[in-house]
């Protein structure tokens, strides 16, 4: 349920109208916007007399809110969330590009990387350190030295980092980690969310394989229920009955998460075709159609990458896409 306030309200009568709410029972979030105060009450709304809060002063309109998400709903929060890393902005209009290797494989890879990237105009790194392989037969990531290795690059470039968590008894291993990635298999891994909310650290959530966008939402609803409201929601494919690409690039989940949630939506083009080739049009695609980001796998030397080295770009390639996504953003 949400309660829309008049313009007017002041800070003492909202305050009051908080405490009632919650001595019914409820948690209410609050979200102070340019015109209006919205608080969105989570919780059994049953025992709330609607008609009684209705006939209050300050109150302007309240309604029911049927979906199961409510912190990541935009009724609850209509203005779009802003994500603010270093100097990156993601989301209400801000775009950032996320690039740099599927996993980080030694010092002079991600260093290399990452001045390449940096040089195109990425604003964050990525490189993975704790690798979801389908075979456990197939490098691992090198683990806790590959986020030292991350950190070496951040120092080195002064780019904020972005890796994933695969289990929550790491997240000791990523203090210094700017951005902490939940991979499409971990979307549901319901204990790693809930230990998620309790950190402040942006959490970049991908959605699963076989996910409706709902079950990707009620998965940041976890996060955000635990308290950390930090999340980018990232579409990377899902399956379906095609095989010739990787994964089926869904960019439906551009506009509709736009219109479901204030979080903000970026694409990942190289999981999505599995192939080098397609992430320049896919990238200008989700450009094109108002994503707040893309991430992109690159790779100094794509032939001999330890993991997905054939959707993962060139530094040089990588610049091609970049100049590509600055002229659609200058266009649109
Ligand atoms: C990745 O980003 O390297 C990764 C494993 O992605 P996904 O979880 O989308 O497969
Ligand atoms: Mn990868």
């Amino acid at each position: 349920m949400i309660t829309v306030l008049k313009s007017g309200t002041t800070a003492d009568q909202r305050e009051q109208l908080i405490r009632w709410l919650e001595e019914h029972g409820v948690k209410v979030h609050v979200s102070i916007g340019e015109n209006h105060t919205i608080l969105g009450l989570v919780g059994d709304t049953s025992q709330i007399d609607v008609e009684m809060i209705k006939l209050l002063d300050i109150v302007q309109d309240v309604k029911r809110v049927s979906e199961p998400y409510k912190k990541a709903n935009k009724k609850f929060h209509p203005e779009d969330t802003i994500i603010e890393i270093g100097d990156a902005k993601i989301g209400g209009g801000n775009f950032a590009v996320i690039a740099g290797p599927c996993s980080v494989e030694s010092k002079s890879q991600i260093i290399e990387v990452a001045q390449r990237v940096k040089e195109a105009g990425a604003q964050l790194l990525r490189g993975g350190a704790f690798k979801p392989r389908t075979s456990p037969y197939s490098f691992q990531g090198l683990k806790a030295d590959g986020i030292e290795l991350l950190i070496e690059a951040k120092e080195a470039t002064g780019l904020p980092i972005v890796s994933e968590i695969m289990n929550e008894n790491h997240l000791p291993l990523f203090d210094e980690v700017d951005v902490i990635q939940v991979g499409a298999r971990n979307m549901q891994n319901f204990e790693l969310l809930k230990a998620l909310g309790e950190t402040d650290k942006p959490i970049l959530l991908k959605r699963g394989l076989a996910n409706t966008f709902e079950e990707l939402l009620m998965s940041a609803e976890y996060i955000m229920a635990g308290g950390n409201e930090n999340i980018i929601l990232c579409e990377r494919g899902i399956r379906t009955f095609e095989t010739y690409t990787r994964n089926t690039l869904d960019l439906s989940a551009v506009p509709a998460l736009h219109e479901l949630t204030h979080l903000p939506v970026i694409i990942d083009p190289s999981h999505a075709a599995g192939r080098a080739d397609y992430v320049k049009p896919l990238s200008a695609a989700a450009t094109a159609c108002g994503a707040d980001g893309v991430m992109i796998e690159v790779h100094n030397n794509p032939s001999k990458a330890l993991c997905d080295g054939a959707q993962s770009l060139t530094p040089g390639q990588f610049e091609d896409v970049m100049a590509t996504i600055q002229r659609i953003r200058a266009a649109v």
